[in-house]
């Protein structure tokens, strides 16, 4: 079997990534493209997080 591929947007930027820089926070794995940008959502992963929720639902919780 070939290894598996993740298609995933960075969580900071949001351009197109694999699954080479990730990390795990609240028990959901985020995605990045630099080793930079994770970096910078471990500095403030609850800014980044609730980005993406607010994408998902429209407006803030
Ligand atoms: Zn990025």
């Amino acid at each position: 079997m070939p290894a598996t591929k993740i298609k995933a947007n960075c969580s900071v930027c949001g351009m197109n990534v694999d699954s080479k820089f990730k990390a795990d926070y609240k028990g959901q794995t985020y995605y990045f493209c630099s080793e930079n940008d994770r970096k910078e959502f471990q500095k403030r992963p609850q800014v980044y997080a609730g980005l993406e929720r607010v994408s998902k639902t429209g407006k803030a919780a």
